[in-house]
């Protein structure tokens, strides 16, 4: 056994969650002592907008709908001058991933608070994590100030999320807790929300998949996509995510797929190096080897296989292989140009969608099967 050393920051954001919490919209806002929200979507959610809108009544000074994917510079630089112009002192951000980095690269300039109306998986409203695309390079960073006060997981919202995305969104939550229950900094209190997003996520896919109207089903998949997105807010991220942010930002590749795609040869590439977190994730997964566990979870519920399905070019692996090993980062096993090789190979494999088996990375002897 080993001793505990750890250190938990805390989960500051407030989180009001449950069906039809969106009504307690005007509350939120108040008690954050604002009166003129600006509400943010992207162009194809402006009606939830107008109806966060007309819930938030004379709080609200206007919708602004045009947020877009992986946040653009000039994308940032044109809603701050709506921001000036109507003289918000908060933002309203109903949508995904893409909307929350809106209003998050807002507040990094101006320090307005965030209130979240998440309607995907991704988890970036628990982070405090932004990312800006400048010249074809997204910039990431940390910043306090961007992270949301407020989030409210209304399940209703989620209800016309597309059954395909919900499914490669849910599986991009699932990759911050798995990737977060062998992080270099992880502590037991994260850990133990990783494994239980995992558990409700592994729960909610088949469900959703079969009735995607299943508020039961939505509700166990946003539950867990809380915990999976307080985990990536709450420790470092590892291998996945930095194959997924190269692939997604230097290849154009859609985000939540390329999560999709990548999780299970991410975790068959460290799987010797972090043997526990390994039986925790297929524990959580209820199969007995992670890697080949999330590969079905995804694969058996309409999610693509292989990079090749999602707009990769084979002749573009030898760059993106180059461009993971360029910079060194903590993973539990090593990756730097040493390792070019064997990560060329994970991304072969990711490209044509093979399944990972337990014997193909040698997987720890007597373990043995797949999932
Ligand atoms: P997204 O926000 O781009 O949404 C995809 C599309 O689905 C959009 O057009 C959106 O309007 C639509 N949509 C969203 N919810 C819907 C719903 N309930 N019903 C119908 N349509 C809906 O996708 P995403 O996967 O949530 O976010 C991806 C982006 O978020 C990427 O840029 C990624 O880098 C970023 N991200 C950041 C963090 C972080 O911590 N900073 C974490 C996760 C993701």
């Amino acid at each position: 056994m080993h001793e505990h050393r750890f250190v938990f920051g805390g989960l500051p954001s407030r989180v009001v969650f449950g069906a039809g919490s969106l009504q307690d919209l005007g509350q939120e806002v108040e008690s954050l002592g604002a009166t003129r929200a600006l509400v943010l979507a992207t162009p194809n959610q402006e009606a939830l907008a107008q109806d966060v809108s007309l819930r938030l009544g004379s709080r609200s000074v206007g919708v602004y709908a045009q947020a877009i994917m992986h946040v653009p510079i000039d994308s940032v630089t044109r809603a701050l001058e709506e921001v000036r112009r109507c003289g918000a002192d908060c933002l309203l951000a109903a949508g995904g991933g893409s909307t929350i980095g809106l209003a998050k690269a807002i507040a990094l300039e101006s320090g307005l608070p965030i209130v979240a109306i998440p309607t995907t998986y991704a988890g970036s409203e628990m982070t405090s994590i932004y990312g800006i695309t400048e010249a074809a390079r997204k910039r990431t960073g940390k910043d306090a100030r961007v992270l949301p006060r407020t989030v409210i997981y209304d399940v209703n919202l989620t209800l016309s999320l597309p059954v395909s995305v919900s499914v490669t969104s849910a599986m991009n939550a699932v990759a911050h807790a798995a990737e977060g229950l062998y992080a270099q900094h992880s502590n037991p209190v994260i850990s133990m929300m990783a494994e239980q997003g995992i558990e409700a996520i592994a729960r909610a896919i088949p469900a959703l998949y079969r009735d995607p109207l299943d508020v039961g089903a939505r509700s166990f998949a946003q539950y867990g996509a809380w915990l999976c997105g307080a985990v990536l807010g709450n420790v470092g991220m590892a291998l996945h995510h930095k194959l997924c942010h190269v692939l997604g930002g230097s290849f154009n590749l859609p985000h939540a797929e390329v999560h999709s795609v990548v999780l299970p040869h991410a975790l068959a590439f460290n799987s010797n190096a972090a043997p526990s977190s390994m039986e925790q994730i297929a524990d959580s997964l209820g199969v007995s080897y992670a890697p080949a566990g999330m590969f079905d979870m995804a694969t058996r519920h309409g999610a693509p296989s292989g990079l090749k399905d999602i707009g990769m070019r084979e002749s573009d692996l030898d760059l993106a292989a180059d461009l993971v090993v360029s910079q060194p980062y903590w993973n539990p096993r090593p990756v730097g140009v040493g390792q070019r090789d064997e990560i060329r190979t994970l991304l072969q494999h990711a490209f044509n969608g093979v399944r990972p088996e337990a014997m193909a990375e040698g997987f720890a002897p007597g373990r043995g099967g797949s999932a």
